[in-house]
């Protein structure tokens, strides 16, 4: 199982980055060790003092594919959940300056949490989505699949074009403005289209 991330796929993140626009999705990839489920909670890392929250909507890979094209990647996709990529945020501006890699700051243990998922309906590619982050109860991101650069149908065109896609393979599409730190003690709740899909503990 991999866990494949997208880059600045919301115009007012890239916006308050500080970030160009990209031409192509920005993909990474974090390793199935990032992974952490609703049953646990995030510790926060020694080699941080800076981890922030990205609430993004996660797609999940329901059969392999290479090469598909964007009007049957839905046929891809069997279900659909939040999830949070957390960034060590000094590490990256640190990596960024010198123009190395990110995993360092992005794909350590931990760092990719998935809420439990629910199966994908028809509607879910015709309508928009929103989904909204609250951090100890206050509003800190709230989100819309429709305000995305890349859908998810074009994102799985990009990202089958150099990875094969397999079942049980995540695919988180970015977040919308408004990331912050976490702190130990704070607890993340995630809503999907006003659900409440998780409540993670920071440790
Ligand atoms: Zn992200």
């Amino acid at each position: 199982m991999k866990i494949i991330c997208v880059g600045r796929n919301y115009v007012d993140h890239i916006k308050e980055l500080s970030n160009d626009r990209p031409t192509d999705p920005v993909i990474f990839i974090k390793p199935d060790t990032a992974l952490l489920d609703s049953s646990q909670a995030f510790y926060y890392p020694s080699f941080s003092k800076d981890v922030h929250y990205e609430l993004e909507l996660v797609y999940r890979i329901g059969k392999v594919g290479k090469n598909i094209e964007s009007k049957f990647a839905h046929k891809y996709i069997d279900a659909i959940g939040l999830g949070i990529d957390f960034t060590a945020r000094d590490v990256q501006s640190r990596l960024k300056e010198k123009g190395l890699p990110w995993e360092k700051a992005k794909a350590f243990n931990g760092s990719a949490f998935v809420s439990s998922m629910r199966p994908i309906t028809e509607a879910d590619f015709v309508s928009p989505i929103d989904f909204e982050l609250q951090k100890n109860g206050e509003s800190v991101q709230q989100g819309n699949s429709d305000l995305m650069i890349w859908n998810i149908e074009a994102l799985i065109a990009d990202i089958s074009q150099y990875f094969t896609l397999k079942t049980g393979d995540y695919i988180f599409t970015g977040t919308p403005a408004g990331v912050g730190p976490v702190a130990m003690g704070d607890v993340l709740s995630g809503f999907l289209q006003g659900d409440k899909l998780f409540d993670l503990a920071i440790k």
